[in-house]
């Protein structure tokens, strides 16, 4: 008998899935609002200059193609670790590997705490990205979740979550935290509260597994960091899972990072080497092409220029993009008030569409939203503003 002949077919991914059905819809006006990925007003995802030149560059001076060390490229390692964290932690107590994304680092980041920190479970926020339960589950670490979204469905009830990570957790117990935007919701934590998280996790004796896929479409590259370094200041130990699909616009280079602070230089090295013995059961060392753009760019100033340059474009853009939809939606009697989009960071936001008026918007209108109603800002677009806020309006 055959082995595979009663495999069951899994659900398709909820996300990508819509993608698929946007492209097969033959309407000519239709919008698409779903997946992660920034568009600009044309409603394409054109590479950035500084990543074109940097590439011109790798390609002239580029000699080999051997291996990298299991933990990736140095320079892009000490990239890294400045981004993340400017000169707040002495380099020798954190361990930086290059990873393939941030979903790559997430990955790693949970085998570590599976295998080297049992008993520990992690906490995630309600909502969070779905991949979120899927990779920490598939590593064997357990996982939980802490209350989030207020019930009005976009602002933090941050009373609710400090209860649950008050009430609920145990001493070694991992907490993740959207570092900055949070997915799906764009609603984050603000200064004040961070400084109280950093003080629960660390009175508690919790580990901080920060997940940071959105520096720079916030508040600004710095400005971003701001929750990650709070963090440190009351911890000394934490984790964080850096993306440069967004802000390096190199989704498909695969190209991230699992950060690693430790209290001490040797726990530091101690937990480097079991880090690489997860990598090298997984992909055994990481591609080297986006980690090579990454440290191109940052070690050239003009090149890092540019990057910030465009990087703040895409940043600004969104925000209009939300100031004129709430605009919009101003102007369609009888809508609801928007105004929530401009308080939230980043491209996504939970919209406050129901899955039926998703579902509406969608065959009469098409526009493709995620069913649980978060909407990609960075989808919209100046000129259909208005057919949008109609859309919207008509099935609100
Ligand atoms: N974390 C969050 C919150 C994300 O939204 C994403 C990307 N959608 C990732 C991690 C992973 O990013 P990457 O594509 O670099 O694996």
């Amino acid at each position: 008998a055959h082995r595979f002949d009663s495999i069951a077919m899994a659900a398709p991914d909820a996300i990508l899935g819509i993608g698929e059905a946007f492209a097969a819809d033959p309407r000519s006006e239709k919008m698409n609002l779903s997946v992660g990925v920034y568009k600009d007003a044309a409603g394409t995802t054109p590479i950035m200059q500084c990543v074109k030149a940097a590439e011109q560059k790798i390609l002239e001076s580029e000699t080999t193609k051997s291996y990298l060390p299991i933990d990736g490229l140095p320079d892009y390692r000490n990239a890294v670790r400045e981004m993340l964290l400017g000169d707040q932690v002495p380099a020798d107590r954190v361990a930086v590997l290059q990873t393939p994304g941030g979903t790559g680092a997430l990955r790693v980041a949970a085998e570590f705490l599976a295998t080297q920190c049992s008993p520990t479970r992690v906490f995630v926020p309600n909502p969070t990205w779905a991949n979120h339960t899927a990779i920490m589950r598939a590593a064997g670490l357990p996982v939980e979740t802490y209350r989030y979204l207020g019930s009005d469905r976009h602002s933090l009830d941050f009373q609710a979550m400090v209860d649950d990570l008050t009430e609920n957790t145990r001493p070694g117990d991992a907490v993740l935290l959207h570092a900055c935007c949070h997915n799906p919701t764009g609603v984050d934590p603000t200064t004040d509260q961070w400084q109280e998280i950093a003080k629960l996790l660390a009175s508690r004796g919790l580990i901080p597994l920060l997940d940071f896929a959105y520096q720079g479409f916030g508040d600004g590259l710095e400005e971003d960091a701001a929750g990650l370094r709070t963090v440190l200041q009351h911890c000394d130990e934490a984790i964080a899972c850096s993306s440069y699909s967004k802000n390096f616009g190199l989704y498909s280079e695969r190209v991230g990072a699992a950060t690693l602070i430790a209290a001490t230089p040797s726990a530091t090295a101690a937990s480097l080497s079991q880090l690489k013995i997860v990598v090298r059961a997984n992909y055994s060392n990481p591609p080297r092409h986006g980690g090579a753009i990454v440290a191109t760019v940052l070690a050239d100033p003009e090149l890092t220029k540019i990057w910030k340059t465009e990087l703040e474009g895409k940043r600004l853009r969104i925000k209009q993009l939300r100031e004129q939809f709430v605009a919009g939606m101003k102007q369609q009697p009888g809508a609801p008030d928007f105004s929530f989009l401009l308080q939230q960071k980043g491209m996504f936001s939970f919209s406050g569409l129901s899955a039926m008026q998703v579902d509406e918007l969608r065959t009469k209108h098409g526009v493709y939203v995620v069913g649980s109603g978060r909407i990609n800002v960075a989808g919209m677009n100046e000129e259909k503003m208005d057919w949008l806020c109609q859309a919207v309006a008509d099935v609100m």
